[in-house]
Formats: structure tokens, C-alpha cells, sequence
């Protein structure tokens, strides 16, 4: 019987792509391997949105080219990294449609994709290119897949989302999940800060299901570069949102995301992140420094905050956090 192995890189959507590709290996007769030597097949799941996850999956087939085994290449890759790439593996996949079917992994916790794509296109952000513009899945199928889910035992359940408030009519969804019987708790990721709606943050308030960890990307502290981010919103927006769910939700506990050294980042405007980093207290942050990405909007500035310099703002960030739980 022939063997898989999948090598995932990148985000809980890639993570969740792979559970996708797992169900439908298996269904074709595939059986996982517990280690990549005993595989037949290999895939590298790839998020090309960083440059450092591209350079590992280059040291990546070289070690399974030893293997002798067949290498597939799939994800969000870039046009151009899909030329570098395409002699070097057996085939590269489209993304698998965020509709498959998932093979869930045992641990009772359940990645649901509800949309994928994006079309926001942030100055950075590959993800508009690779998985293009918005698609969001029926309510009804979500419902159904989350229902059998909570019989299954599931406790947690995360949506998932580029984008994940923009789905048309989020609040009805969530409300609709938080009305399925069980014990259980809804997360959802990734959060704009620009669709948190009133309706979405009182919908969070009266659902006991809906966790407290509310993921809200700010990226950084400083305005002008918010803006070159083109991020559709000020830190004084931010920080007024942040104020309306702690007045409406009492117990929610802020998480985000920051991109460190984005081209031009001075000194100064780095202060300002830490300065927002003090005033709102976030429980928890996903710190990357900037590598610019082909097509993107900020491809065409100069990459010129030196990567040890990214290296310390990074750290600084982690270390503040640290302190702060
Ligand atoms: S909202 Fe997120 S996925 Fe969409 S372009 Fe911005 S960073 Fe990328």
C-alpha cells in the first residue's frame, strides 16, 4: 500500500489545506507514513507569503531528493517562486478547495475553514495573489460541519479565515454556532480590524460559546506606517475599538500581530508600537519581521531596515510581551 507524508509550512489555513489533501489521499487508497523515509509520496504544503518559509522548502527537497521519493509541491506560492520550483519537483498542486473535506487531527480541537482569499491587499501581504479575492462557504454547510463535529466530541472549534469578520454576515453565523447544543468553544482567526462590527462585538458578548481571545491584527503602533501599510485604519481607531470591546466585553483578553522593519521604519515610529504595546496590554502576539514578497504593493520600496535591526525590534516586542503575562 502506498505511503504520504505532508510537510506543512505557514498558517493555520495551510494547516489546515494539509488535513484537506490528507482526506483525499486517503480516500484514493493512500495510507499516512510515520516518518517521510517510509513515504512514497511527499507534499510540501508551502506559504510562500514569507521568504524564510521559501528558502527552507528549498533545503527541503534536496534532503527528500535522497529519498528517491515523489515530491508535490502545493499551497500559496507565488507565480514566479512556481517557476524556481517547477523543475525541482514531480508536480506542483492548485490549492485544495477550503470546501474538501478535512481529515481532523485526533486532538479534539477542529480547524473549519469559513472563507479564504482576500481582497484588502495590505502593502505586504502576498495573500491577495495566491489565493486570490474573497469566497466565503454556505452557512448551512458550515453549520452541518460543525454540528457533526460537537457529536464527534470536538471542544474546540476554530473558523478560519484570511479575513474571517468579512464573511458576509458573520455575527448571524456565529450566533447560529453558539446555539448548537454541546460543550463546546468557538475561536475564530484572522480578525480585521476594520469589520468588527458593533453587531459582531455584542453578538461575542451574549454568546457563552464564543471565547474571550479576541485576535485583532494591528501590525504597528505608528500611523504613517499603518498607512503605507495600507492597513484602512489609525492607531486612534484601534485603540477606540479596543476601548468599545473591553467596555462591552469585559473579560476579553486582546490578541495581535506585528510586522517589524517594514521598509522605511524608523526608530521612532518602531517607539510608537512599543508604546501601543504598554497602553493596551495584549495577552499574546505574533511578532514577523518584513521580507518583501514580488507583486505586492511594498515590493517596490527599499528593503532597508537591516535584518539585525529587524532581529531587535522583534526581540524587543517578544521580551515586553514576555514580562507582560
Ligand atoms: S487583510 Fe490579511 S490576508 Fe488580507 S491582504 Fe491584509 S494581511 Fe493579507
Amino acid at each position: 500500500m502506498k505511503k504520504y507524508y505532508i510537510i506543512t509550512y505557514g498558517c493555520q489555513m495551510n494547516e489546515s489545506d494539509s488535513e484537506k489533501i490528507a482526506f483525499q489521499l486517503e480516500k484514493e487508497g493512500y495510507k499516512p507514513a510515520k516518518a517521510m523515509e517510509q513515504a512514497d509520496l511527499a507534499i510540501i504544503n508551502v506559504c510562500s507569503v514569507r521568504q524564510s518559509a521559501i528558502n527552507r522548502v528549498h533545503s527541503k527537497i534536496k534532503q527528500l531528493k535522497s529519498l528517491k521519493l515523489k515530491i508535490i509541491l502545493t499551497g500559496c506560492i507565488l507565480e514566479k517562486d512556481k517557476k524556481k520550483f517547477k523543475d525541482q519537483v514531480d508536480q506542483i498542486w492548485p490549492i485544495i478547495d477550503f470546501k474538501a473535506k478535512s481529515k481532523y487531527k485526533p486532538d479534539k480541537k477542529a480547524l473549519v475553514p469559513i472563507m479564504t482569499g482576500c481582497n484588502n491587499f495590505c502593502a505586504y501581504c502576498a495573500v491577495p495573489y495566491t489565493r486570490n479575492r474573497e469566497k466565503s462557504r454556505p452557512v448551512d454547510e458550515i453549520i452541518k460541519e460543525v454540528e457533526a463535529l460537537v457529536k464527534k466530541g470536538y471542544k474546540e472549534i476554530i473558523l478560519l479565515g484570511q479575513n474571517v469578520n468579512s464573511y458576509q454576515n458573520f455575527p448571524a453565523l456565529l450566533q447560529s454556532l453558539n446555539n448548537i447544543p454541546g460543550k463546546f468553544q468557538i475561536k475564530f482567526l484572522t480578525s480585521h480590524p476594520k469589520d468588527m462590527s458593533d453587531e459582531l462585538i455584542k453578538v461575542i458578548a451574549k454568546s457563552k460559546k464564543i471565547s474571550r481571545e479576541i485576535h485583532l491584527s494591528v501590525q504597528s503602533g505608528n500611523n504613517q506606517i499603518l498607512k503605507k501599510m495600507n492597513r484602512g485604519y489609525t492607531i486612534q481607531d484601534y485603540k477606540k475599538l479596543i476601548r468599545k470591546i473591553r467596555k462591552v466585553i469585559p473579560k476579553a483578553e486582546i490578541s495581535t500581530d506585528f510586522i517589524v522593519g517594514f521598509p522605511n521604519e524608523t526608530e521612532k515610529q518602531f517607539e510608537d508600537t512599543v508604546k501601543l504595546i504598554k497602553e493596551i496590554g495584549f495577552k499574546r502576539a505574533y511578532v514577523s519581521a518584513y521580507s518583501p514578497r514580488a507583486n505586492t504593493a511594498a515590493f517596490k520600496l527599499k528593503d532597508n531596515v537591516p535584518s539585525n535591526e529587524k532581529k531587535r525590534r522583534k526581540r524587543i516586542i517578544l521580551d515586553m510581551l514576555k514580562h507582560a503575562q
